[in-house]
């Protein structure tokens, strides 16, 4: 993931969050008739897939579910844009 835009006349770039101690993404799931919740940090949605279909295995009328993925992610300078510059040189003082 790396879209661009230019926004006042400087060009950013859109990336994830990985910075230490930020967690991956995060996928929560909820049925919608009785409100029962999985959540999985591990970047995988395959555990929150497999509850929901064992979820309705279990209460073969529970059908319908609310996903929500929280993901963090960081907005920086684009080589293009003058603050790239400025930015390596404060992340590398001395070079
Ligand atoms: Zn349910």
């Amino acid at each position: 993931m790396s879209p661009r835009a230019i926004v006042r006349h400087a060009e950013w770039t859109l990336t994830e969050e990985i910075a230490d101690g930020t967690p991956r993404p995060v996928f929560r799931v909820a049925c919608l008739e009785c409100g029962a919740q999985f959540e999985a940090v591990d970047n995988q949605p395959e555990p929150v897939e497999l509850w929901a279909l064992k979820h309705t295995g279990m209460n073969p009328a529970h059908r319908q579910f609310k996903v929500v993925t929280e993901w963090r992610w960081r907005v920086v300078p684009a080589p293009d844009n003058p603050r790239f510059v400025l930015e390596q040189a404060e992340e590398s003082p001395g070079q």
